[in-house]
């Protein structure tokens, strides 16, 4: 029996991006639904691409998105050391067989670079390596076809002369990208490669080092490209990619791994919102599309939406406290129904619910509809009456709306809009009685006290 064993290498230049989180939760999904082995590993061999705290960084987006991994440089395992840089010793055994075997040739540091040294032998510059700086080049074969299965491609077949010979280890004695996955993936006993698109080229250089090497190869899935709305490729430079950033602005952790999922694949019964462990039992790579995987900020925001109607009231607490807005406990209750179903983000909870908490910010217009006649009529009546309403019934708070609409016969958005604005601060939002119900009878009769123009 295999066991599934796939890995998620980033490498730390910066924050997880979404297409990055898309990876590791396909790679995750696949290993538990397949009772396997998710391998967290650093690819930093690119020294001055290095970012500090990128890591730890990685590692806390990705738990906070509920990815966690089997082995990796923060829990260990049997294969490690999962970073790179800590690895040199690794490539240089293989990479000294491929020169060898002559699958891959020197060239020193001073050479002419439009020379061709693929005629060199090893033996021959053994000695000049002591003391001179050197790259290693891996030896692409001509005229030859280099095919390769994807399990979402079929049989791939790339034309050996459309390929230059890559550098596989660096001057300064680091592995290239190519060289230093195909090693490690094979070290780790890497039974499945999922990864994006964007490294579906570099495949043959990765099938001819495997070759070359003598290994099995694992089994390859390249996931769709993620585009804007306009279809080029998703980059920062057209908004926020960053998963810390959007954590930040108050998308759940579970709508975006809800949504993230989307983005390429789709359960069979097309069942839109699902949670992680719904997705890891639906899990499959034939139900992964092909063709880019558009991300639409709108349906993110939709789907933030539902999951924050759906939110634990606990959960709104610490978020709460986490923003040092204190409310009274009875009245948090009903704060927390109203904000939930008008807000697509905990931030946009936090305003909402700060509307019940701090004074009311009035504008220069919102003067000329709370000082208007009937306005003032309406405030009046409100402010002489309050003290008959039951504030523990929300239908007698309706009733009292009634009345005051009968009494002084105004109707509709002439009686809601003012009382509405005067007491939440827009004319537009909830239910009066709702409002009023959650600010309590003292804070609505002071809400009321404060635009009442005395005559
Ligand atoms: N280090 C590569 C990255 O940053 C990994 C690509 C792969 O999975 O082979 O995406």
């Amino acid at each position: 029996m295999i066991n599934e064993r796939v890995r998620f290498a980033p490498s730390p230049t910066g924050f997880l991006h979404l297409g990055g989180l898309r990876t590791a939760l396909f790679n995750f999904a696949f290993c538990k639904k397949y009772s396997g082995k998710i391998i967290l590993r650093i690819e930093d061999t690119d020294q001055s691409r290095k970012v500090d705290g990128a890591v730890t960084n990685l590692i806390e987006s990705l738990n906070q998105c509920d990815v966690t991994f089997d082995e990796g440089p923060h829990v260990g395992g049997e294969f490690g050391p999962y970073f790179q840089s800590q690895r040199l010793d690794i490539y240089s055994t293989y990479y000294k067989k491929l020169l060898e075997n002559n699958d891959a040739y020197i060239v020193f540091n001073d050479e002419d670079p439009n020379l061709d040294y693929r005629k060199r032998r090893y033996q021959d510059v053994k000695k000049r390596m002591i003391d001179q700086k050197f790259v290693v080049k891996l030896r692409i074969p001509r005229n030859e076809l280099i095919s390769f299965f994807d399990e979402l491609r079929g049989q791939i077949e790339f034309d050996s002369n459309l390929l230059k010979d890559p550098i596989i280890i660096k001057s300064d004695g680091y592995p290239t990208y190519h060289f230093a996955n195909v090693v490690d993936d094979h070290e780790m006993k890497i039974s499945h490669v999922i990864r994006g698109e964007e490294w579906l080229p570099s495949c043959p250089i990765h099938v001819l080092l495997y070759k070359y090497l003598g290994w099995y190869l694992p089994k390859f899935t390249h996931l769709p490209l993620l585009l804007n709305s306009d279809k080029s490729k998703l980059s920062k430079r057209q908004g926020d990619v960053a998963v810390e950033s959007y954590l930040k602005k108050g998308f759940l952790p579970s709508a975006l791994i809800n949504f993230v999922s989307l983005l390429g694949w789709h359960p069979s019964d097309d069942t839109e919102i699902f949670s992680m462990n719904e997705m890891i039992k639906n899990f499959n790579i034939e139900k992964i599309q092909k063709g880019g995987a558009v991300f639409d900020l709108e349906k993110l925001r939709w789907m933030n939406g539902v999951y924050i109607k759906k939110m634990d009231y606990s959960y709104y607490i610490k978020f709460l406290k986490k923003h040092d807005l204190s409310i009274d406990k009875k009245k948090t209750e009903i704060i927390f129904e109203i904000v939930k179903e008008r807000s697509l983000t905990l931030l946009e909870m936090l305003e909402e619910s700060k509307i019940f908490v701090n004074d009311l910010d009035f504008k220069n217009d919102d003067f000329k509809v709370l000082n208007s006649q009937s306005s003032q009529l309406i405030f009046k009546y409100v402010n002489d009456n309050i003290a008959s309403v039951d504030f523990n019934s929300l239908i007698d708070i309706a009733t009292f709306i009634n009345q005051i609409s009968e009494t002084l016969e105004i109707k509709g958005k002439d009686l809601f809009f003012p009382l509405r604005l005067a007491i939440y601060g827009k004319s537009k939002g909830p239910e009066i009685p709702r409002i009023m119900e959650a600010l309590g009878r003292d804070e609505t009769e002071g809400r009321i006290a404060r635009v009442l123009v005395n005559v």
